[in-house]
């Protein structure tokens, strides 16, 4: 099939941060000011199974406050393109295995998942790096979760295949993120060591639209499927699309419809509220 782009990667909310204009360098300068003075923050969107309704992990997702208004796909490609992704890495893994143990406290046991982006993959040390922070945090590894775009394992395969590899044997858990805009088949991407795919969400949101688009959801759910891959839906926004994602046996779920993103905060008011809705919906119906 064809792939399908959301056209993201490099696109910003204001002309402002054209990526040639000379306000990009006074960009540049302010994301290393931001990262040096600890004013970026995660935060935090769950994953829910879609045959149960129970929470199984939590995406961590970059925010710059200060930048409210550029998209984190940007600052991504900024802390690319300057070698700030490195340590910027380190501080999302850091973070987001602190906030782990900081939700262990309340009894909340909760698998976190972070993005690597394509130059992470260069740094073969990276495996090391992240089971020293393990290490270091007392984190057991089954416990983080690393999602790569499928254009970032393909970009090196061998090497990425190799890294993946050891990150997995350290017993990190791997997924393949916006799967679908690349031109990979799943079969070929089978070879890397990876147990999730989540289903781009430019798919999801219109496979109730789009016969194409539902046809790629529901054919890639059967395929992973029978590669032995869990599978996540990426940007559900409606109960239409969680009550077709449940037909065609979608594993996992992760979108609007169930939560926005939130503050580490927030995260934990919303679990608390949920977990009181569930207990009303249980005692209801017995
Ligand atoms: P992603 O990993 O595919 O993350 C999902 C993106 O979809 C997030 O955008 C999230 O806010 C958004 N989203 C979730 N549910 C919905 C929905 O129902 N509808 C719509 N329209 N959007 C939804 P965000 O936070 O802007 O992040 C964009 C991308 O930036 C991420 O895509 C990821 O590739 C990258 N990114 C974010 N944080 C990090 C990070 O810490 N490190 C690296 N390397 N990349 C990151
Ligand atoms: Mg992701
Ligand atoms: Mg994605
Ligand atoms: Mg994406």
């Amino acid at each position: 099939y064809v792939a399908k782009n959301n056209g993201l990667t490099h696109s910003v909310y204001s002309s402002e941060h054209d990526p040639h204009s000379v306000s990009r360098l006074a960009m540049i300068s302010e994301l290393r000011h931001s990262f040096q003075h600890d004013e970026l923050e995660l935060h935090y969107q769950p994953k829910v199974a879609i045959s149960s309704g129970e929470l199984v992990g939590v995406e961590a997702l970059l925010r710059w406050p200060r930048w409210n208004d550029v998209s984190t796909d940007y600052i991504i490609t900024t802390a690319e393109q300057t070698g700030l992704i490195r340590p910027l890495t380190q501080w999302v893994i850091r973070r987001a295995l602190e906030q782990h143990l900081a939700w262990q406290r309340l009894n909340i046991n909760l698998p976190i998942a972070i993005n690597l982006s394509t130059w992470n993959l260069e740094h073969a040390d990276i495996d090391a790096n992240i089971g020293e922070l393990l290490d270091e945090l007392g984190v057991p590894p089954e416990y983080l979760e690393l999602e790569i775009t499928e254009n970032a394992m393909l970009k090196n395969p061998e090497r990425a295949q190799e890294i993946l590899q050891r990150l997995s044997q350290r017993g990190i858990r791997l997924s393949i993120d916006d799967y679908g805009t690349g031109f990979s088949s799943l079969a070929y991407l089978k070879q890397m060591p990876v147990r999730e795919i989540k289903i781009d969400r430019s798919f999801v949101s219109d496979m109730l639209e789009d016969e194409n688009d539902a046809v790629i959801v529901r054919s890639t759910i059967d395929l992973a499927h029978n590669l032995g891959l869990k599978v996540v839906a990426e940007g559900v926004e409606t109960a239409d699309i969680w009550d077709m994602l449940q037909i065609l046996d979608c594993d996992i779920a992760q979108g609007h419809y169930i939560a926005r993103p939130m503050s580490a905060a927030r995260f934990t008011d919303w679990l608390r509220e949920r977990a009181q809705k569930r207990a009303d919906t249980h005692q209801d119906s017995a």
